[in-house]
């Protein structure tokens, strides 16, 4: 079998790789010049295995006004009135309500804790190097419903065998003595021994040369993908700007370029780009070994190396995929008010944006569509590197087994 895979982002590159090993053709598709030029080049480099709490929940809720009025300094939200954005924020306020939050989060840690086994695999088997730590992460609060919520997550996470600890502002600190003098006004916090960070971009590179030349895969780049082609309701290849490419099946991985891409064949998928800004610095000795998130200024501080990656904020903007220097400069002001010591922010180089492939429900969607030989694995939002290994197995035995091991994703087939 032929596949020609459609993004060559973290999602699109595993899901080459898992093809691959599976004794499939593999032709990856991507308009940039490199693998990982969109939103995994420079993210939080969290694999996030124990934090996997979608966005939606009944704290967002009562947020929502204020994000909407531009009151909450993390997110800025462009008024639109476009059908398919607010579908996707009724979608999004639906997924708020108790029930929905906990089926989300039991899915969520599902396929995060098959994320974290498919990649454990992947490097007893290959040598990669990606500043990969097995780090463990402490997420902090100011505010004792907060850390409540988080301690009701925890049961949740502890049940399905993760392991966590929720703890004192002293238990906090006791773990991790550098940040007692610039977070000493916290509750208490969280902390999950087995998170690890990884810089997803050099992953993705190096994985995508271990594809190339262990597997035989083709990785052709400054291709825009202009269409399918097809042949009644089969898809028999792809239409890019440098012509038709003949393929059995196709996987769209084009993370937030998905949906609008989709809509041309008539599945509605909901995936909104929802932005985020990082920068890296160089650690001081006051940068702590294990990743840091400031649970109420959306913030997270991750070592990699001798450097600090430093990311957060939530905005939307329509279609402008630009960086707005005045948001970058507020991430950066808030970081350096909460951490001053962790590293030179006067080293903190041209900063990054992302667009986060955000569903309503901070899942993923990976299965089969109405059109024949057309899957998808897209629409990770803030989780696609954690989840990048596990989707791609999901998706790459459901193509090879023929759909028996996994349910279809319903949102995929509509
Ligand atoms: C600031 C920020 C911080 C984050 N932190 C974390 C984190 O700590 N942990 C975590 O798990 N996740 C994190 N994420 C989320 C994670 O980075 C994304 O979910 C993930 O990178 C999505 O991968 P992808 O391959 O689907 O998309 P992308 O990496 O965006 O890849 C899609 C590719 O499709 C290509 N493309 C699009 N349209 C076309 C076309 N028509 N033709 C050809 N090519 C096309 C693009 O060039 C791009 O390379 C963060 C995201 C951001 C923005």
């Amino acid at each position: 079998m032929h596949v020609a895979i459609l993004g060559a982002g973290v999602i699109g590159v595993t899901t080459a790789f898992a093809l691959a090993k599976r004794g499939c053709k593999v032709t990856i598709f991507d308009q940039a010049n490199s693998v990982a030029a969109g939103a995994s080049y420079a993210n939080g480099a969290q694999l996030s295995y124990s934090f996997v709490d979608p966005m939606a929940s009944p704290a967002m809720l009562k947020k929502l006004p204020s994000i909407l009025l531009g009151k909450d300094p993390n997110s800025k939200q462009e008024l639109s009135l476009a059908p398919d954005h607010l579908k996707w924020g009724a979608h999004f306020v639906g997924n708020c309500i108790e029930p929905k939050v906990n089926t989300n989060l039991k899915q969520a840690i599902t396929l995060s804790l098959e994320s974290r086994d498919a990649l454990r695999e992947l490097l007893d088997q290959h040598n990669i190097s990606f500043r990969y730590k097995r780090a463990g992460k402490l997420v902090v609060t100011r505010s004792v419903t907060g850390l409540k919520n988080m301690q009701r997550a925890a049961r949740v996470k502890s049940a399905r065998g993760i392991e966590m600890r929720v703890l004192t502002a002293d238990e906090c600190w006791e773990l991790e003595p550098t940040i007692k003098q610039h977070f000493g006004d916290i509750v208490g916090g969280v902390y999950a021994p087995d998170d690890h960070v990884g810089d997803a971009r050099r992953f993705t590179t190096a994985l995508s040369h271990i594809c190339t030349e262990e597997y035989g895969v083709a990785v052709k780049l400054k291709q825009t993908v202009r269409g399918l082609a097809s042949v009644g309701n089969q898809v028999v290849g792809i239409q890019t700007d440098k012509g038709v490419f003949a393929a059995d099946s196709v996987v769209v991985c084009l993370g937030a370029g998905s949906a609008s891409f989709l809509k041309n064949y008539g599945i509605p998928v909901l995936i909104e780009p929802i932005k985020g800004y990082s920068f890296t610095i160089p650690a001081s000795d006051q940068a702590p070994s294990i990743s840091l998130t400031d649970a109420d200024n959306k913030l997270v501080f991750a070592r990699l190396q001798s450097e600090v990656r430093i990311a957060g904020l939530a905005d939307y903007d329509g279609d402008d995929m630009s960086l707005r220097e005045h948001r970058l400069n507020a991430l950066k002001d808030t970081a350096r008010r909460l951490f001053p010591a962790i590293g030179d922010y006067h080293h903190s180089g041209t900063g990054w944006v992302g667009a986060r492939p955000m569903t309503p429900d901070g899942l993923p969607i990976i299965g089969r569509t109405k059109i024949q030989n057309l899957f998808l694995n897209t629409g990770h939002g803030m989780l696609g590197w954690t989840f990048a290994c596990g989707s791609a197995e999901r998706i790459a035995k459901m193509m090879t087994n023929n759909g028996t091991e996994y349910l279809n994703d319903q949102r995929a087939a509509q």
